[in-house]
């Protein structure tokens, strides 16, 4: 994380709180995550060197940013609904060198089939439930971080073993919705 400049990531207006500890609004009634969050919800995750990567949620991309350098061998497909987002993040990502991050628009409440499975999936925004698509593209022995809930949500680690998934709560977190077919109404 240390090697992401977070600042470079949020809008100008507020650039001077890039280095807090807080989530920062970004446009379009979204956020960036605190920073603690994303690294609880890397560690969470384990990401490995070569893991294959899917974040549902880019954003600003700055998660995908820091989850790219820990899978620095493998690839970060990150998707976002909101299509300027997505354009933005894009560009700053490929700006910025982050050449292992794929960003792509539209709903990922069902994950990205086409390449899937992935060894971890990070969720970015909160579930009515862990969506059954997404859990079905886990790769074995992979691990998806999703916060489940509409205003109370928990923060819930799915693991892929033989074949079986199972989740267990992770803590409480306060996310924006997950807007789409597996998400909530909306948008
Ligand atoms: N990962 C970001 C945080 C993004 S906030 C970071 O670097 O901090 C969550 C994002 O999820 C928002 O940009 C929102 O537009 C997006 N989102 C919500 N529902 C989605 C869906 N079904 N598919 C893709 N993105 C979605």
């Amino acid at each position: 994380m240390g090697e992401v400049p977070r600042d470079l990531f949020v809008p100008e207006h507020v650039r001077d709180l890039a280095y807090e500890d807080t989530p920062l609004h970004i446009g379009y009634g979204q956020t960036i995550s605190a920073p603690s969050m994303v690294g609880v919800m890397c560690d969470i995750l384990d990401i490995r060197e070569t893991d294959k990567v899917l974040e549902v949620g880019t954003g600003c991309g700055y998660h995908a940013a820091v989850m790219s350098r820990l899978a620095s061998r493998g690839t970060v497909y990150t998707v976002e609904r909101i299509p300027e987002l997505a354009e933005r993040a894009k560009a700053l990502l490929r700006e910025l060198g982050y050449d292992n991050v794929i960003v792509l628009t539209g709903d990922g409440s069902e994950g990205l089939p086409d390449f899937a499975p992935y060894d971890c999936i990070s969720v970015a925004a909160a579930a009515p439930k862990v969506p059954d698509p997404l859990a079905q593209e886990l790769a074995e022995g992979g691990r998806m971080v999703v916060p489940v809930g509409r205003y109370l949500q928990e923060l819930i680690l799915v693991e892929k073993k033989n074949g079986k998934i199972s989740t267990y709560p992770r803590g409480g977190v306060a996310f924006v919705p997950l807007i789409g077919k597996e998400g909530f109404k909306g948008g």
